[in-house]
C-alpha cells in the first residue's frame, strides 16, 4: 500500500480543481493506446506553468514519482504511471499563444492537439509538417517527448526538426528556456534536443516555439495497387532512385487493406498498396504526377489512381490514418511495432514478414512510412495470446533481424514499457551507461517517469 499522506498537502498547495484522487480520473490516466495500465495515486491537471513548478518542487522534496502525460495516445505505455504517485496531465495547458507569420513561428503550450495547430497555421498560408497519424488525438508535448514522426517525415523530417525553443520545468521546479525563436541558434549545447524524445524522463515540456514553413500551394496523391507487398516496396526504391523525393511514400499489405475495407467503406481495393504524395508549386506537381505514374506502371502496378485536389487527397489520408483503428476493430490484439530498416532492406523486410507469419502461425499486418524504411509490423494475435510465449518469440525474431540489418527497433513510438525488454539487446553497455549519466544529472532522485527503460 502506497503512503498517501502527502495528498492533502498537495491539494492544499494546488487546489481541489487541479488535484483529483477520484477513482475514474485515476483509471483514465492509467493507460495509453498500448496494453499496460497502472493507477496513479493522484491526477494533477495544472493550467499554468507556475502550478507545474510548484508540483515538481513538492514532489522532488518528498521523492514522489511524477509521470507526465499529454493526450495519452502513445503506443508504448510511456505515460503509464507504473510507480504510482502523480500522473501529471498537461491537457489543460492547451493554448496556442501566438502564430507569427513574419517570423514563421508558433508558440504553443504542450497540451495543444497537433491537428489544431496544423489547421490554425494553414489559415495563414503556413505549414507545420510533423503529422503523426494520431495528429487529431495526440498533443504537441507528447509529440516532442516522443519525437513523433509520420508519413511526411520523408521530405520534411520529424518533430525535432521543427522545435526552435522549449520551455522545460526541471525535476526540482526550475524553469529553463532552451533554444529560442530564431531559425538558427548555436548558443551553447543544443539542450532542447536532449528533451526531445526523452519520453518524460528528463523534464516537463511546458512550452514550445515551433518552426513553420510556407504551405505548398498544390498537392496530389497517387494510389497504386500491386499484386504483393514486396513489389510495392520495390517501387519505393525505384521512385527515389529516379530522383524524386515525395512528401510521403506509404505502403500497406493485404491484411491491413482487408481490415480497412471491413472498417470503412471506400477503402482501397487490392492486396498491396503504395500511396505517393507530392506537393509544391502547381506546375511541378502536375509534371511529377505524370512522371511518377509512369514509374509506378513500369514497376508493375496493377492500377494507378490519382487524387488531384486537397479534398480528394484528405479523403485518402483519412482512410490511411484509420489503418490502426481498422486493425484494432478486427478484435485481435495488435502488437504494434514501429521498426526501421535501412531503405535498401525494405523488400527483404516484407519478405521476412511473410516468413514470420508462417513460422509462428500469427497474422502479420504491415503498413507505414516506407520512404523512411519505417514500417509498422503488427503481430495480430487473439487477445489472450498478447503476452504468450509464441508472440514474444516472434517479436524476438523480428527485432533480432532488424538489428542484424542495422535498423532500429523503434523509429517513432519510443521505448516506454513496450520495448523495455529489448533495450539491452539494441544498445551496448557504454551507451546505456551514458543514458544513466544524463538521467542522474537531471533527475538524481529518479522521480520522473520511473519504471521505464532507465529503471
Ligand atoms: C492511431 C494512432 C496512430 C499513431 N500514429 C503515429 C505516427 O504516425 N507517428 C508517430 O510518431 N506516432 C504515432 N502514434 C503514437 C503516438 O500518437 C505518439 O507517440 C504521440 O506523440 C503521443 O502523444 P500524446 O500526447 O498522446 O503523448 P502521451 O501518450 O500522453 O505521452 C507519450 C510520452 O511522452 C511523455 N510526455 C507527454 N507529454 C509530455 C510533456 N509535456 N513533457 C514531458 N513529457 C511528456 C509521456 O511521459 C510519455 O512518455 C500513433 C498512435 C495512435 C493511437
Amino acid at each position: 500500500m502506497n503512503d498517501l499522506s502527502w495528498i492533502p498537502a498537495l491539494t492544499k498547495l494546488l487546489g481541489k480543481a487541479t488535484v483529483s484522487v477520484a477513482e475514474d480520473a485515476r483509471r483514465e490516466h492509467g493507460g495509453d493506446a498500448w496494453f499496460a495500465h497502472a493507477m496513479p495515486d493522484a491526477v494533477v491537471t495544472p493550467r499554468t506553468v507556475s502550478a507545474v513548478q510548484k508540483l515538481m518542487r513538492f514532489c522532488h522534496a518528498r521523492r514522489i514519482p511524477v509521470t507526465p502525460r499529454g493526450a495519452g495516445r502513445g503506443y508504448v505505455g510511456g505515460c503509464v504511471p507504473v510507480a504510482g504517485g502523480v500522473s501529471l496531465s498537461l491537457k489543460k495547458l492547451n493554448r496556442i499563444r501566438a502564430i507569427n507569420a513574419a517570423d514563421s513561428v508558433a508558440t504553443v503550450e504542450p497540451g495543444v492537439i497537433t491537428s489544431d495547430l496544423q489547421s490554425a497555421v494553414k489559415k495563414l498560408g503556413l505549414f507545420y509538417p510533423p503529422d503523426p497519424a494520431s495528429a487529431r488525438e495526440s498533443s504537441i508535448g507528447g509529440n516532442l517527448a516522443t519525437n513523433a514522426g509520420g508519413p511526411r517525415c520523408l521530405k520534411y523530417g520529424v518533430t525535432r526538426n521543427y522545435a526552435l525553443g522549449l520551455d522545460i520545468v526541471l525535476v526540482d521546479g526550475r524553469l529553463v528556456h532552451c533554444g529560442g525563436r530564431a531559425h538558427k541558434n548555436k548558443l551553447g549545447f543544443n539542450l532542447a534536443d536532449l528533451f526531445i524524445g526523452s519520453e518524460g524522463m528528463l523534464g516537463v515540456i511546458v512550452g514550445a516555439t515551433l518552426r513553420l514553413i510556407p504551405l505548398p500551394p498544390a498537392r496530389a496523391v497517387l494510389v497504386a495497387n500491386f499484386a504483393r507487398a514486396p513489389q510495392a516496396a520495390a517501387a519505393v526504391n525505384a521512385i527515389i532512385r529516379a530522383g524524386f523525393l515525395p512528401a510521403a511514400l506509404e505502403v500497406a499489405d493485404q491484411f491491413t487493406l482487408a481490415a480497412a475495407r471491413a472498417h470503412r467503406p471506400g477503402a482501397p481495393a487490392g492486396d498491396a498498396l503504395l500511396l505517393v504524395e507530392i506537393d509544391g508549386q502547381k506546375k511541378s506537381v502536375a509534371g511529377e504526377t505524370r512522371a511518377l505514374e509512369k514509374i509506378l506502371r513500369d514497376c508493375r502496378a496493377l492500377t494507378v489512381s490519382k487524387a488531384l485536389t486537397d479534398a480528394a487527397a484528405e479523403q485518402l489520408w483519412n482512410i490511411r490514418r484509420d489503418f490502426s483503428h481498422a486493425l484494432k476493430a478486427t478484435g485481435l490484439a495488435k502488437l504494434n511495432e514501429d521498426i526501421v530498416v535501412p531503405r535498401g532492406k525494405l523488400v527483404d523486410l516484407f519478405n521476412f514478414a511473410e516468413k514470420l507469419q508462417k513460422k509462428f502461425t500469427v497474422n502479420v499486418a504491415c503498413f507505414g512510412h516506407a520512404g523512411d524504411g519505417n514500417i509498422h509490423v503488427n503481430l495480430m494475435v487473439p487477445p489472450a495470446d498478447a503476452r504468450a510465449a509464441n508472440s514474444r518469440r516472434a517479436l524476438n525474431a523480428l527485432f533480432k533481424q532488424i538489428l542484424a540489418w542495422r535498423g532500429s527497433i523503434t523509429g517513432e513510438h519510443g521505448i516506454g514499457l513496450a520495448k523495455k525488454p529489448w533495450w539491452p539487446l539494441a544498445t551496448d553497455r557504454d551507451l546505456r551507461a551514458l543514458h544513466q549519466t544524463v538521467k542522474r544529472a537531471l533527475d538524481p532522485r529518479g522521480i520522473l517517469n520511473p519504471g521505464k527503460f532507465l529503471g
